[in-house]
């Protein structure tokens, strides 16, 4: 009975999920979930993104379980921001993202970011309607994190690896953590980056385009 409760919960948080996508699909917004734990730099990384792509029509949800700290930062950049408070709840549910939707207008923006609820593993078995997952590890957060936590590598679609300005200070081996993530996930290119200093963002912006960004502003320009 207990099992059959859950599998209707997933059950009807994934044909939100496909409604959201529909939605954005409709709507040519390309949407990337980052997920991460607490302080791994998600925010950082977002700001440093809507910074290096002023062109980008960029939105933000931004998930917590309480405050609208995250919004103001990146309200300085970008007037598509729209904060989500959970309460008790450790991950977004696309329910969460329906409602976000409501106070975004879908049809001013190229790529949205969801930024998920700190946490490195709930949130990976929810899907909110986005084209891709984005494991966001950081080097303060010690090299095991990867292989720590499979599930979140094996689902995401790329990696990122902040926080590298600080590698010098940190016992933070990289080879060890490409390797755990390689070995999880083959397909998966890793960016490591700082969005302090800006190393390896570039990359990062190059991903973002050719995994779907690009294609969506070629359609839209034609529109
Ligand atoms: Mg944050």
């Amino acid at each position: 009975m207990k099992v059959q409760v859950v599998e209707n919960v997933l059950r009807a948080n994934d044909e939100l999920a496909a409604i959201n996508r529909a939605d954005f699909e409709r709507a040519g917004v390309f949407v990337v979930d980052l997920i991460g734990a607490p302080g791994s730099g998600k925010t950082a990384l977002i700001e440093a993104t809507l910074k290096a792509m002023p062109g980008v029509r960029i939105g933000v949800i931004a998930g917590d379980l309480a405050t609208q700290r995250d919004a103001d930062r990146m309200a300085k950049f970008t007037n598509h921001v729209v904060q989500i408070n959970t309460g008790k709840t450790c991950h977004l549910e696309a329910s969460h993202v329906r409602q976000a939707m409501s106070g975004l207008a879908l049809g001013a923006i190229d790529l949205l970011f969801i930024e998920n609820v700190g946490n490195l593993i709930c949130p990976v078995g929810f899907d909110l309607g986005q084209h891709c997952k984005v494991g966001v590890f950081n080097a303060c957060g010690g090299d095991d994190k990867a292989a720590k936590h499979p599930y979140i590598v094996r689902e995401s679609s790329a990696i990122v690896l902040t926080q590298i300005d600080l590698l010098p200070h940190v016992n933070f081996r990289q080879q060890v953590f490409m390797d755990d993530v390689k070995a999880l996930n083959g397909s998966a290119p890793v960016f490591p980056l700082s969005p302090t200093t800006g190393d390896g963002l570039e990359a990062w912006l190059k991903w973002l385009e050719s995994a779907g960004l690009g294609a969506r502003q070629a359609r839209g320009r034609q529109m």
